[in-house]
């Protein structure tokens, strides 16, 4: 496994066999079972694979966690090697945002709502560095969670909008046992707040079934996930929404579609999960 973090060697690994199919996998570390889910589907399907470790600062406000970011290089790396990963690169601020940097990708309407209204800035960055890495592996194949729905939505985007040649491909979100969504953010949890995390997965869930059973109001399954999550005293809403998949658009009235999110506080820990709903063949 090559690790580096110049983007000379880089090109030299990815373009040793041009004709070769390249899995890109872009993190930020601290990895758990969701990203190595990634690394191998990415494994599967190509015949290299990439992956980025990189705590990108862009996509933090300035309140946010970016110093407390849980990393853990070493154990990352030795998760990758287990993955038969081939490429690992790590860059730094100064290489990806060098002294005179002045260039952003935004994309538009989809990153105003959900993430995009609490965290205002959030996709910019994104895009920014996801663009970059782009660029620079040139990957046939880009692998995201789920788990992060409407960055793959806007990822997506972005890549068809800006030609992008490459596919973006969306993995199942990964879970605890008692559904949480694997996060690196999970770390910062004490133990009661780690089972009052449980929420968000069971408030999604909830509606699921709401939808299953014929329910079909955006405001009444808005309002049965936000009442599973405000009876959680260690949890504090900051949106539940019932949306499009495709558009992101808040629905009045599920047709045969929908995505569920919610994104909550427990404590300073801001955690988000989604579920997706999808009406069943007759
Ligand atoms: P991050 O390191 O949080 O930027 O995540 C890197 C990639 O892993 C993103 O595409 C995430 O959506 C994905 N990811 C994070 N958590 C999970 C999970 N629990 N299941 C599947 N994919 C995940």
């Amino acid at each position: 496994m090559v690790i580096t973090s110049s983007i000379t060697e880089l090109r030299q690994q990815r373009w040793q066999q041009p004709d070769a199919s390249w899995g890109f996998v872009p993190t930020m570390g601290y990895l758990h079972e969701g990203h190595l889910s990634l690394a191998r589907r990415a494994r599967a399907e190509n015949n290299f694979v990439a992956v980025s470790i990189y705590v990108n600062p862009t996509q933090f406000a300035p309140t946010e966690d970016l110093s407390s970011y849980p990393r853990d290089l070493e154990r990352d790396l030795t998760l990758l090697r287990g993955e038969g990963v081939d490429l690992v690169f790590t860059p730094d601020d100064l290489l990806m945002y060098p002294p005179g940097f002045q260039t952003y990708v935004m994309v538009e309407k989809i990153t105003t709502v959900l993430e995009g209204a609490s965290r205002p800035t959030h996709f910019r960055g994104v895009t920014t560095v996801v663009a970059k890495l782009f660029n620079l592996v040139q990957p046939t194949r880009a692998y995201f969670g789920q788990k992060d729905f409407q960055q793959s939505v806007v990822v997506r985007q972005m890549a068809a909008d800006l030609n992008f040649n490459l596919e973006v491909i969306v993995c199942p979100t990964v879970r605890e046992a008692d559904g949480l969504a694997l996060s690196s953010r999970n770390k910062y949890l004490t133990p009661p707040q780690r089972q009052a995390a449980t929420v968000l997965s069971r408030a999604l869930r909830h509606g699921l079934e709401l939808l299953d059973e014929g329910e079909r109001s955006g405001h009444i399954l808005h309002r049965a996930m936000q009442g599973i999550i405000e009876a959680e005293p260690l949890a504090r809403l900051d949106y539940a929404s019932v949306a499009h998949p495709l558009t992101l658009q808040e629905l009045d009235k599920v047709e045969n579609m929908a995505v569920l999110s919610t994104a909550v506080f427990i404590g300073k820990t801001r955690l988000i999960d989604n579920m997706l709903w999808q009406e069943r063949e007759a």
